[in-house]
């Protein structure tokens, strides 16, 4: 074994037929390697090229995706060759993806991917560093450190706070999640459990369902979340909070943390971060903020008000695949001690021997194995700039904006909510009131039956909110492909198919004749 690796290379090659040669066949000769990827960031380039005249999704049943790919075929007993494979994946890609890199994207909160982001995978999977551990991932390692560090300073957060790199915001929040229930709960907690310690969490009804995964996950039970109230404007109700955590005192309940929303996942909304990271102090509870979407826009000269708190958090989640477009996937933990990620995972097996003066990630963190996920996102932050990112954060908000503000020139359109860069509205035919509980009812059908059939379309890619009750469209831009003719373009769409579709959905009772 050893005298096979110390063979020079060139040796090998003029021996490759000696018996001792292994001759492998996912090798690849650097020839064959050059011509294939030249030939597919070629095909990628032209692909990029012509995304904004593609549909943004075709809209195809699961079986025609599945008849596409011959997915009933066993797998191949040989091998093939690679070119046409190559060749045979993009088609397979390029013909049946949604494509969130479209202008026209604007679903659930998926950023468009930068460019750079997809070379920065390339390179991070050829030299494959397992940053795991700093010895088996030197500079990736250190790669890692300083985009967290960029991060911090980009969001106003203590730079020397600890952090890493994680699959997604599900996956910070979680890891935030296990750092505050090691710190509020005790040591014991990693070795006994939670059994009986009545532990409760806060968050606000607008929360994402991580809250509920990580609750289970953890072992507190999705019962120890205590929904709070929002006010009118949808954030957290602080009285109702505070109200709840010393109910929840005198009852022999232990509250440990309290989770804010910067940039909730449905309307954009951020929670009072400030009056919340006051309560956490005067209670001493762990404070977390989820920005998984939002957080990125406390980088704004002129960010909401309510960004202000996030700086006093003990953990925060952003996600660089949203707001700095990132190609997926990458969600970001920051934890203000580092102290408390190494107490919440650290374990020292005997079979870990990593004896350097380097943070070990697997040691601050759930995972052991774990990719290079911080060289796009350190790529991308260097391409452009601060500077770059506050342009092209503020260019997503301002156009939501203007979608927003734009709404008043048109009858049928009624504008429910602005936050971030997420507006919501819904379809309303000229000649219906809302108030009665017949046109309510059809204008809530009428604007599902208009997501789908908008969704299906190809010409535009929007999401669902429920806002007070009124099924609304969703528009979260976080694309910096998108200009303000593609706004302009959604506003003649809706209206278009919205009165097609009223015109074969609306029931008799409440067509013309017989209404008012
Ligand atoms: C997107 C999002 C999450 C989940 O993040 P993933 O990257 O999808 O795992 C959690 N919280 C908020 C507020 C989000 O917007």
């Amino acid at each position: 074994m050893h005298n096979f690796i110390k063979i020079p290379a060139e040796v090998a090659m003029q021996n490759e037929t000696r018996p001792t040669q292994r001759v492998s066949p996912l090798a690849m000769d650097s020839g064959q390697f050059r011509a294939l990827g030249v030939q597919l960031i070629d095909r990628i380039a032209s692909f990029l090229d012509t995304l904004p005249q593609l549909p943004v999704t075709r809209g195809e049943s699961p079986s025609a995706v599945r008849q596409a790919l011959f997915a009933e075929r066993s797998l191949p007993l040989q091998g093939t060759d690679p070119a046409a494979l190559l060749d045979n994946a993009a088609d397979l890609l390029l013909h049946h993806s949604l494509f969130n890199g479209h202008p026209r994207f604007w679903g659930y909160i998926t950023s468009s991917a930068a460019p750079i982001g997809a070379l920065g995978e390339l390179l991070a999977s050829a030299v494959n560093p397992n940053v795991g551990a700093w010895q088996l991932s030197p500079m990736a390692s250190e790669i890692e450190a300083q985009t967290i560090r960029w991060i911090a300073e980009m969001l106003g957060y203590p730079m020397d706070c600890g952090g890493l790199f994680v699959s997604g915001g599900n996956m910070a929040n979680f890891v935030c999640f296990l750092a505050a229930r090691q710190a509020k709960a005790g040591p014991d907690v990693r070795t006994q459990g939670v059994a009986g310690m009545r532990l409760r969490v806060y968050c606000s009804k607008e929360t994402h369902t991580w809250i509920q995964k990580a609750a289970d996950i953890a072992g507190l039970g999705t019962d120890a979340i205590r929904w709070i109230a929002t006010d009118d404007a949808m954030q957290m109700d602080v009285v109702a909070l505070r109200n709840q955590i010393v109910k929840d005192r005198e009852a022999g309940d232990r509250p440990i943390m309290v989770v804010g929303t910067a940039g909730s996942v449905s309307t954009g909304i951020v929670d009072p971060l400030p009056e919340l990271a006051a309560l956490c102090r005067e209670f001493d509870l762990w404070f977390h903020v989820d920005g998984a979407y939002g957080g990125m826009a406390a980088a704004l000269p002129d960010a909401p008000s309510a960004f202000a708190g996030l700086r006093e958090a003990d953990s925060v989640a952003v996600d660089p695949h949203k707001w700095l477009y990132a190609p997926l996937d990458a969600g970001c933990v920051l934890v203000r001690d580092v102290g408390r990620l190494r107490d919440a995972f650290s374990y020292h097996p005997p079979y870990y021997h990593f004896g350097v003066e380097a943070i070990n990630y697997f040691d601050i963190g759930p995972e052991n194995s774990r990719s290079f996920r911080a060289l796009k996102v350190w790529l991308a932050l260097q391409l452009v700039g601060r500077e770059g990112y506050v342009r092209m954060i503020s260019d997503d908000m301002r156009l939501a904006r203007a979608l927003f503000e734009r709404m008043v020139e048109y009858p049928e359109l009624e504008p429910l909510t602005q936050s971030l860069s997420i507006t919501t509205f819904r379809f309303v035919p000229a000649d219906l009131r809302a108030g009665s509980e017949a046109v309510d009812t059809y204008l809530n059908q009428l604007n599902l039956e208009l997501l789908t059939r908008l969704q299906n379309s190809g010409e535009v890619f929007l999401s669902n909110a429920v806002v007070k009750g009124k099924y609304a469209l969703r528009v979260c831009i976080v694309n910096f492909r998108t200009s303000l003719a593609d706004i302009e373009a959604l506003l003649s769409i809706v209206l278009r198919v919205g009165k097609e579709l009223d015109h074969s959905l609306r029931p008799a009772n409440l067509r013309a004749a017989n209404y008012g």
